[in-house]
């Protein structure tokens, strides 16, 4: 199985990370993410419109306020910029299989 491969600018190959999920119970919404992704796969929303329906609501209680949510997982080009600036490690990446 193939993998999605990049190469810099000195043509050394490198294999992207694409963000897979965000950890919702434990991001404080600060934005940081957003502002550092040079794509449009985030997006802040009110914590209170999260479908709660298979996350325990008790753990939301410390948390109230907006939550990062993925707008579009396939604009993500695996650059972990997001990640790197997430204070709370709240993102989860993974190198992505060549489509068929
Ligand atoms: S890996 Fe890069 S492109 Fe993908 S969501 Fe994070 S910052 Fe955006
Ligand atoms: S940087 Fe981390 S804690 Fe901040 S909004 Fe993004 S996912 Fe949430």
């Amino acid at each position: 199985m193939s993998i999605i491969t990049g190469l810099t600018r000195g043509g050394v190959q490198w294999t992207p990370s694409f963000i897979m999920a965000i950890n919702q119970t434990i991001c404080i919404g600060c934005g940081r993410c957003y502002k550092v992704c040079p794509r449009d796969v985030f997006e802040l929303i009110d914590r209170e419109d999260l479908e709660l329906d298979d996350l325990d609501d008790d753990a939301f209680d410390d948390a109230p306020g907006m939550v990062m949510n993925i707008r579009d997982l396939m604009d993500c080009i695996g650059c972990e910029a997001c990640s790197r600036t997430c204070p709370k490690n709240c993102l989860s990446h993974a190198p992505q299989a060549l489509a068929a």
